[in-house]
C-alpha cells in the first residue's frame, strides 16, 4: 500500500465515525425530545382528565347543594300546604335568609310568582326584590313537565354588575299554582369553586350546553352575551385526544376533555392548547437540543483533534519515508561501502556500493542476517585454501576486533584491491560499518614513499632512505656487538662515457649495475645510489670480530668488483666500466653515519688516485691526511693574501744550447716550512676555489717579467710558459682575464705560452676551442703538458689551435729501459711533425735521455739535466751567458 492512500483513508474513517456519532446523539436527542413530548403531553391530559372529573364533581356538589336548598324552600315556606296569599313576605324571606346563608356560592335565594315577581327572598329587599331573569328564563322554568333545576343563560346581575347565573326549579302551592325558587350565582364564585388548587398551564375551563351556550369559562370572557362554542363538544371525541382539537376559548389546537354532569345537559370541559402543554417540554427539548448540540460539537471538535493528530501523525510519517529514501538514496550515491547492524550485530541496511566491493556476498547479505554469517562467506573467499577451523579462528578474531571497537583497519581483497574498513558504535548500540577502497590512495603513498626514498632510475634506495637504514643499523650494531661494513662505490671514468655516448647509454649503464650489485649481497643489505655514478653497499651484521668482518667485507667487495667489471653490452655496443670501490667498517660505536659515509667515500678516493678499478679499506691515516688538507687549505688562503707564493722558473733549451723560453712554475715561501713545491699544494689548491686567484697571480707575475724583459735584448725572446688549472680555464672569464691582463702588462702575447693537460682539453673540447680559438687571435699560444698520459684519441689535436706538445716526463724517464715508452716518444714526436706542432720534452734528466730524443727528432728540452726551476735572477744569470740568440 502506498504512503499516501493512509490519510485518506483515516480521514475518511474518522469523518463516518464522526457523522455517526453526530447522527446517533442526533437521534438520541431527538427520541429524548419527542419521548419528553408524549410525557408532557400524557401529563398534560392526564391533568385535563382528572381536573375535569374533579370540576364534574365540584360542580355537581355545588348545584346540587343548591338545588337542595331551592328544594328545601318548600318545606321551609311550606308551600305545598299553603297558598300564595298565606305567605308572609317577611317571614318567609326571614326564613329563606338563614336558610341561604348555609350556601356560600348563592347571593341570594328568592320565590317567584308565575309573573317573576318576589314572594320572598334572602336579599335585604325581601319581597321587594326586582330579579331580572333572562328572558324566556321563567317560562323555560314553570313549563317543564316535572320540576327540576334550570341554570340560566349568564347575564350580567342587575344590583352587583356581575355576571351571574340564575338556578331554579318549580315549586307547586297547595291550590296547585307554580311558585319558582331561583337562586343567583355569581359566576366568580362558581368558577373559584371550579378552578381551586388548579394549577394547569394554559388551562381553560368551560361550562357549556350541548348546544355550544357558554355558561361560564375561567378565565374569563367578557362578552355581555354568552356566545355559543363551535364545534360542539360532541363532536370533538375524536380529535380531542390528538391535541388537534380547537381550545374552546381561543381555538388553538390542544386537548379538550370534557364530563357531562348531573343537571340540564351541561357539560364541563377542559381544554389545554398544546402550545401550553407543551411549555414546559420546550425548555427541556431546549436543553436536550443544547446538550446535544454540545455533544455534537464535542465529537465534531474531537473528530477534528483526531483529524489534525493524525494528519500530523501521517505528515510526520511521510517525512520520515522522505528523510529514509533521501538516506537511501545518500547511501546509494556513496563512493563507500556501507553496512548497519543493530545491537545483536544483524545486517540492517547495506549499499549497493559494499556488493560491488564483495561480489561474493550479494546472495548471502539480507535484512536479519546474522553479520556472523556475512563474515563466514568472506573467509571462504580470503582463505580460499584454509582449513574450516583456521577460517572459524579469523572469523572469530575479526568480530572480537570488532566488539572492541578497533579504529580503521585494512583488507586486501583477492583482486588485489585495499579496503580501509572503518567500524563505529551507533548510539543503541549497533554497528555502522564503511568501507573504503583506497586501493588508489595506498598505490599513490607507495609512489610517493618510492619517489621520496627510492631513486627513480635504478629503484634503489636513495641518499635518505640510506642514511636512515644506516642510522638503524648503527644503532642495532652497537646493541648486538655485530660489525657491519660500508662499500664507496664510483664508477671509474662515467663521465667520459656520459659525455661521449650520451646520457642514455649512461643511464643504461646505471641500472646494470644496480642490477649486478643486488645480486652481490644477501637479502637484508642495502643497495642503494647516491646520485650519478656513486653506489652505497650497505652489508649488516657481519661478524662480532672486526677482523671477520672486514674480511667478509672483503670478499663482497671483490665479488662486486669481478661482476662490475664484466662488459656491459649498452644499446648494442659492449662496453668495459670499472668500478673504485671504498670500503669501512660500520659498529662497535655509535658513529655518525655521515662520518662512516665520509670514511667509505675517502677510501674509495684512495683508490681512484691510486690508479681506480680496486677495492680499498679506510686508513685512518688517510683522515689525518684529510684533516691535514684541511688545515693546508686556509694556510693557503693566507699565503694567498700574505703574498708568499713566487715564481721559479726552468729554463726550456734549443738542441742548439739556446735557452728559447722557460716554464713559470710556482713555490709557496712558507714562514715556517721554507719553499715548498707545487707537488704539495697544487691538487688542494684545484680543489678548491683557490687555484683560480692563485692562478691568476701566476698569469700576472709571468706576464709582468714578459713585460720587465720587453726592453733587454738578452731576455726580450725569452718565452714564458704559464700552467693553467682545469677549474681556471673553465672560468666564464678566463679568456677576459688573460687579455686584461696581457693589456694591463703590457706583454707581448706571442710569448706567453699556456700549458694546458691533455684531461682538460678533453673535458669539454667545444669550450676548449672556443677559449683557444679567441686568445689566439690575439697571439697566445698553447701546449699541451703531460702529452700522452691522458690515453686519448689524438684526433682533436686537429681541432684545436696547439702549438706544441710537451712530452710526459715518466715517458722520458723510462726512455731505453721500456721499450713501449720509446715507441710511444717516437709516435707523439712523429705525429707532432705531422701536425705541424713543436715538441718538447720534460723531465730530461741524463744525456742519454736527450740523445734519445733528439735522435727520434725532438729539439726542445726542460730538465734537470739543464737547469733545475730557479727565481728569476739565476734565470737571467743563466740567459746572460747562454748562447746567443740567432736571428
Ligand atoms: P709540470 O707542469 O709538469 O711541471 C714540471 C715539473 O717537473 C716541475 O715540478 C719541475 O720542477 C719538474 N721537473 C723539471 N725537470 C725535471 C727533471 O729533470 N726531473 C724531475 N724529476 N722533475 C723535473 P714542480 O715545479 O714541482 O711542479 C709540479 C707541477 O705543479 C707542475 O707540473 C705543474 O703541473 C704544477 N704547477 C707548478 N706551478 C704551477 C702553476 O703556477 N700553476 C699551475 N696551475 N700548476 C703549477
Ligand atoms: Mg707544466
Ligand atoms: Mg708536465
Amino acid at each position: 500500500m502506498s504512503e499516501r492512500t493512509t490519510p485518506l483513508r483515516i480521514r475518511t474513517f474518522v469523518g463516518s465515525g464522526v457523522v455517526m456519532f453526530v447522527v446517533a446523539v442526533v437521534l438520541v436527542a431527538a427520541t429524548l425530545a419527542w419521548n419528553a413530548r408524549k410525557v408532557a403531553l400524557a401529563d398534560s391530559e392526564a391533568q385535563g382528565t382528572r381536573f375535569v372529573a374533579g370540576a364534574e364533581a365540584a360542580l355537581n356538589r355545588s348545584l346540587l347543594a343548591v338545588d337542595v336548598l331551592l328544594a328545601s324552600t318548600d318545606e321551609l315556606l311550606g308551600l305545598s300546604t299553603a297558598m300564595a296569599d298565606w305567605i308572609d313576605p317577611e317571614v318567609a324571606s326571614q326564613r329563606l335568609r338563614s336558610s341561604a346563608r348555609q350556601n356560600l356560592m348563592v347571593r341570594y335565594v328568592a320565590v317567584l310568582d308565575g309573573t317573576g315577581k318576589a314572594i320572598a327572598s334572602s336579599d335585604a329587599a325581601g319581597s321587594g326584590l326586582q330579579v331580572q331573569l333572562p328572558l324566556g328564563f321563567l317560562a323555560a322554568v314553570m313549563e317543564q313537565p316535572v320540576s327540576t333545576l334550570m341554570i340560566s343563560a349568564p347575564v350580567i346581575s342587575f344590583a352587583s354588575s356581575e355576571r351571574v347565573l340564575y338556578v331554579a326549579r318549580y315549586l307547586r302551592m297547595a291550590d296547585s299554582s307554580l311558585v319558582v325558587a331561583v337562586a343567583e350565582l355569581p359566576v366568580a364564585a362558581l368558577s373559584s369553586v371550579l378552578v381551586q388548587g388548579v394549577d394547569i398551564n394554559g388551562l381553560q375551563v368551560t361550562l357549556e350546553r350541548a348546544g355550544g351556550q357558554l355558561l361560564l369559562s375561567v378565565p374569563n370572557r367578557e362578552e355581555a352575551i354568552a356566545p355559543t362554542l363551535t364545534p360542539q363538544l360532541g363532536d370533538l371525541t375524536e380529535t380531542g385526544q390528538n391535541w388537534d382539537a380547537p381550545a374552546r376559548l381561543t381555538g388553538e389546537p390542544g386537548l379538550v376533555v370534557y364530563r357531562p354532569i348531573l343537571y340540564q345537559d351541561l357539560r364541563i370541559a377542559a381544554s389545554i392548547p398544546r402550545v401550553a402543554a407543551l411549555a414546559g417540554w420546550r425548555d427541556q427539548r431546549n436543553a436536550i437540543a443544547l446538550t446535544g448540540a454540545l455533544f455534537v460539537a464535542m465529537i465534531l471538535a474531537a473528530g477534528g483533534l483526531a483529524l489534525r493528530y493524525l494528519s500530523s501523525l501521517s505528515q510526520a510519517r511521510m517525512a520520515i519515508a522522505q528523510s529514509k529514501a533521501t538516506l537511501d538514496q545518500a547511501l546509494e550515491s556513496m563512493v563507500s561501502g556501507f553496512m548497519l547492524l543493530d545491537r545483536e550485530y544483524r545486517v540492517v541496511q547495506w549499499n549497493s556500493q559494499f556488493e560491488q566491493i564483495y561480489p561474493w556476498l550479494k546472495d548471502v547479505v539480507a535484512p536479519m542476517v546474522p553479520f556472523r554469517r556475512v563474515m563466514e562467506e568472506t573467509s571462504r573467499h580470503h582463505l580460499p585454501r584454509g582449513t574450516h577451523d583456521e577460517r572459524m579462528r579469523w572469523v572469530e578474531q575479526r568480530l572480537l576486533k570488532q566488539k572492541q571497537h578497533e579504529a580503521a583497519h585494512e583488507q586486501t581483497l583477492p583482486s588485489g584491491r585495499t579496503i580501509q574498513i572503518i567500524e563505529r558504535p551507533t548510539p543503541d548500540g549497533g554497528l555502522v560499518i564503511t568501507y573504503h577502497d583506497v586501493t588508489a590512495l595506498r598505490q599513490a603513498s607507495a609512489e610517493i614513499e618510492s619517489l621520496a626514498f627510492y631513486d627513480p632510475l635504478t629503484n634503489l634506495p636513495n641518499r635518505r632512505l640510506l642514511m636512515d637504514r644506516m642510522q638503524q643499523a648503527v644503532a642495532a650494531s652497537v646493541r648486538s656487538g655485530q660489525y657491519g661494513a660500508l662499500l664507496f662505490l664510483d664508477l671509474d671514468h662515467f663521465k667520459t662515457l656520459n659525455d661521449t655516448l650520451g646520457h642514455e647509454v649512461g643511464d643504461m649503464l646505471l641500472r646494470q649495475v644496480a642490477q649486478r650489485l643486488k645480486t652481490c649481497v644477501r637479502r637484508e643489505d642495502t643497495v642503494a645510489r647516491l646520485g650519478g655514478d656513486e653506489f652505497v653497499v650497505m652489508l649488516h651484521e657481519l661478524s662480532v670480530n672486526s677482523d671477520e668482518a672486514a674480511a667478509y667485507a672483503r670478499r663482497v667487495g671483490e665479488k662486486i668488483l669481478r661482476k662490475l667489471n664484466v662488459p656491459y653490452s649498452l644499446g648494442g655496443n659492449t662496453h668495459h666500466s670499472t668500478p673504485s670501490i671504498g670500503a669501512t667498517l660500520m659498529g662497535g660505536a655509535l658513529q655518525p653515519t655521515v662520518d662512516l659515509l665520509k670514511q667509505a667515500d675517502i677510501a674509495m678516493y684512495q683508490v681512484k688516485s691510486q690508479g681506480r678499478n680496486a677495492l680499498c679499506f679506510f686508513d685512518p691515516q688517510m683522515q689525518i691526511a684529510i684533516s691535514a688538507r684541511a688545515q693546508l687549505e686556509g694556510d693557503l688562503q693566507q699565503a694567498l693574501t700574505g703574498r708568499q707564493f713566487v715564481l721559479h722558473y726552468q729554463p726550456q733549451f734549443h738542441l742548439d744550447g739556446r735557452i728559447v723560453g722557460a716554464e713559470a712554475l710556482i713555490r709557496w715561501d712558507h714562514p715556517e716550512r721554507g719553499l715548498i713545491a707545487p707537488g704539495a699544494f697544487i691538487s688542494v689548491a684545484e680543489e678548491s676555489e683557490l687555484i683560480v686567484p692563485m692562478g691568476h697571480w701566476v698569469l700576472r707575475t709571468a706576464c709582468e717579467q714578459l713585460a720587465a724583459w720587453e726592453n733587454d735584448a738578452r731576455y726580450r725572446h725569452v718565452q714564458l710558459s704559464v700552467n693553467v688549472s682545469a677549474r681556471q680555464f673553465r672560468q666564464r672569464d678566463f679568456v677576459a682575464r688573460v687579455v686584461e691582463v696581457l693589456r694591463e702588462t703590457g706583454a707581448r702575447p706571442h710569448l706567453l705560452k699556456l700549458e694546458l693537460t691533455e684531461s682538460l682539453v678533453l673535458d669539454n673540447v667545444d669550450d676548449t676551442v672556443a677559449k683557444m680559438g679567441m686568445l689566439k687571435t690575439k697571439g697566445v699560444r698553447f701546449s699541451v703538458d703531460d702529452f700522452g698520459t691522458g690515453y686519448s684519441s689524438l684526433a682533436y689535436l686537429t681541432r684545436l689551435p696547439l702549438d706544441q706538445l710537451k712530452i710526459d716526463q715518466s715517458f722520458v724517464h723510462n726512455l731505453g729501459v721500456r721499450h713501449t715508452d720509446d715507441v710511444i716518444v717516437q709516435t707523439i714526436i712523429g705525429m707532432a711533425r705531422n701536425l705541424e706542432l713543436d715538441v718538447i720534452a720534460e723531465g730530461v734528466e741524463t744525456q742519454a735521455q736527450k740523445d734519445f730524443l733528439a735522435e727520434y727528432g725532438c729539439q726542445l728540452f726542460q730538465g734537470y739535466l739543464m737547469g733545475r726551476p730557479t727565481p728569476v735572477a739565476a734565470l737571467e744569470a743563466l740567459l746572460d751567458n747562454a748562447v746567443p740568440v740567432q736571428g
